[in-house]
């Protein structure tokens, strides 16, 4: 747990501006920022950032936060993990509260598994250097493959012994519960036999993207060949293959920095391209290229270069792998490898200079290399030829981008000697079927989605509902409440008298006064937080409720924060024409605390209406018929007091 000091203090230091613009190319437009959202697609900004509020919010998706929201949501983030990111760019020192063996049994199954794998990295590596079988097998295998200590520690690589239970059993003897040690993989339990899944092989950890261990893939060294080279992890709730990548935690600065990631196949390609200062790698880790894959590299650079080391048969299988990355919008590149070599052994026999300017000089454009691949083959065939076309038209039409489209067209009328037209023909065809086939799973019932965005500012029609005039109530305090209004009192000698008073001060005491209370508990939250500070005679700033302590608050806070405008908005819709700025405010705190209560009243008046009906009592039913005359009197005078302030 990190304490609640330095939550404090990341939520200070961090400023949004800065923690956005690190994904996001930001300009500035008056006292804003404003960019291309990252969440959805868009050409003309509406994604803006507020400095002054700490704030982000998007016009086009809704999405909006604070700095730590925005990690959250971008990066895949757990909250923890957000806070973790962002101490780490700070420089600030997370400190955690200690836990006690009942709190650590209290973590819940994800917090255990990270330990439990956290737990195995570090007993892995210290086999690997100080035990007499893992230096001799393990570390000696590392050691031929030119890994220097440096790397090894760095990839946090390790060792499990050639035994049954050894790390099982040490892992229990460390209070680790076995329930863990199953669900991680590490442990295979069967009946009553628990064994090490592991046993006799070199380790490497698999990372996400905060550097945590997540899983492990683990090579066998010896020759027997019943058993398979690589073992992984299985999913866990830490571990989700398709969406994992190995190296990406190294190299995900560098990525960004190269605006480009090369992809290779195995574990010690990554880490040999590191070692040579090549960092900008990754593998898919034991699965073939996910989509959710592509999006995790395209969060960093829109440019892919897949090194590849197989033959050509090979490479003609995972074309179709690679149509999917296209179809991501990414630009990919392909390297093929001398026969006999691969990228690890490539770095290993060649100075780094040369393997930078070998991969540069052979990335081929995928599309044309494609192309070229599969026309050589057609070569004096026809119908070969035909199909090669078809083939090439049907990748093209992966690309979301048309210009980039019709670039490829004209590349591949080239290189096949076909004409565009003809091309361009064939990839319209395969657009309109596309889109046929979207649009009718568009269609059905169970995708089309009904957003409650637009229906968001209709006047609820249920009339027991207060929830439009309670967000209109917390939307005031929480943009105007250190704001002044003033108002006409009569003073001790029957004179008008001009007082100034707060937003805030004028809701909060005008509420307390007649005992209201909100229907939704998040509003309720940010109204006690109000009445708190009224206590104090404070007002609460936003940045208060922006990073507030349940996120849930904070959330609603920011949405409300980033939509001030529809006080005036509402004004002009209702033809209600006022002259400043202070008029509108004060028209518009008085009107929308009367429509609450004119709301509240309604709602006794039929709950009393409902008892009337029901009640048998003779006594209660003379009392209820009380109350109601008096509630429609509240009720009449609420709204003469609305309209006054309407037909002002
Ligand atoms: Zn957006």
């Amino acid at each position: 747990m990190i304490t609640k000091e330095t939550i404090q203090e990341i939520f200070d230091t961090a400023r949004v501006e800065e923690v956005v613009g690190d994904f996001v190319n930001l300009k500035k437009r008056g006292v804003n920022y404003i960019g291309l959202c990252p969440f959805h697609n868009e050409k003309t900004p509406s994604f803006t950032v507020s400095p002054a509020k700490g704030i982000y919010k998007c016009f086009g998706c809704g999405k909006g936060g604070n700095s730590v929201n925005f990690v959250m949501e971008h990066e895949h983030y757990s909250y923890p993990e957000a806070l973790k990111f962002l101490a780490d760019k700070y420089n600030i020192e997370i400190e955690e509260e200690e836990q006690s063996p009942e709190q650590l049994e209290q973590l819940n199954e994800q917090e255990s598994l990270y330990h439990v794998s956290a737990f195995a990295q570090k007993y892995f590596s210290e086999l690997l250097f100080e035990n007499e079988e893992g230096r001799a097998i393990g570390l000696s295998y590392l050691k031929e493959r030119d890994f220097n200590e440096e790397t090894i520690k760095t990839f946090q690589l390790g060792y499990c012994l050639d035994t049954w239970e050894d790390f099982t059993a040490h892992a229990l003897k460390n209070a680790y519960n076995l329930e863990f040690l199953e669900k991680s993989g590490l442990t295979i339990v069967k009946e009553d036999k628990k064994y090490d899944r592991f046993r006799g092989r070199v380790m490497f950890p698999i990372h996400n993207l905060t550097g945590k261990v997540i899983g492990f893939g683990g090579r066998i060294l010896s020759s027997d060949k019943s058993k398979a080279k690589y073992v992984n992890s299985p999913e866990s709730e830490i571990y989700n293959k398709s969406r994992s990548l190995y190296g990406i935690y190294f190299a995900r600065n560098e990525i960004v920095k190269k605006d480009s990631c090369f992809l290779v196949e195995g574990y010690t390609d990554v880490i040999s391209l590191y070692q040579a200062g090549i960092r900008n790698v990754v593998a898919s880790s034991g699965t073939s290229l996910t989509a959710e894959q592509v999006k995790l590299i395209k969060r960093y650079t829109p440019n892919i270069t897949i090194l590849y080391d197989g033959d050509e048969a090979g490479l003609k299988a995972s074309f179709r792998g690679i149509d999917m990355i296209l179809e991501q919008g990414m630009n990919v590149k392909i390297v093929l490898f001398p026969e006999g070599e691969d990228p690890d052994s490539y770095v290993r026999n060649h100075r780094t200079a040369e393997a930078e300017e070998f991969i540069d000089k052979q990335a081929r454009d995928f599309i044309s290399f494609k192309t070229d691949l599969l026309s050589k083959d057609a070569v004096g065939d026809p119908i070969k030829k035909a199909n090669v076309v078809k083939e090439i038209v049907r990748t093209i039409a992966n690309i979301p981008d048309g210009i980039y489209r019709n670039f490829y067209v004209k590349e591949c009328s080239n290189i096949l000697d076909v004409p565009e037209q003809t091309l361009m023909n064939e990839l319209n065809k395969i657009l309109r079927e596309n889109f046929r086939k979207k649009f009718r799973q568009e269609e059905s019932p169970e995708v089309a989605e009904t957003t409650d965005y637009s229906s968001e500012e209709q006047i609820a029609v249920d009339p027991s509902d207060t929830s439009f005039q309670e967000k209109e109530v917390i939307r005031l305090l929480l943009n105007y409440g250190a704001e002044e209004v003033i108002f006409e009192k009569k003073n001790d000698k029957g004179r008008m008298e001009e007082v100034p008073v707060k937003v805030a001060e004028f809701i909060v005491h005008d509420l307390l006064q007649d005992e209201i209370e909100f229907q939704n508990p998040i509003y309720q939250q940010i109204f006690n937080e109000f009445v708190a500070f009224y206590e104090k005679g404070e007002i609460p700033e936003q940045k208060n409720f922006i990073s507030y302590e349940d996120e849930k608050v904070a959330e609603v806070a920011v949405n409300l924060i980033s939509e001030p405008y529809e006080l005036s908005s509402n004004w002009e819709k209702h033809k209600i024409y006022v002259k400043t700025e202070k008029d509108i405010l004060k028209n518009a705190i008085s009107s929308c605390v009367l429509s609450f209560k004119a709301r509240k009243v309604d709602n006794l008046i039929l709950e009393t209406q409902q008892k009337i009906r029901e009640t048998r009592d003779e006594e209660e039913l003379k009392e209820l018929l009380q109350s109601q005359v008096n509630l429609k009197k509240v009720s009449i005078e609420i709204n003469r007091q609305l309209s006054r302030i309407i037909t002002k």
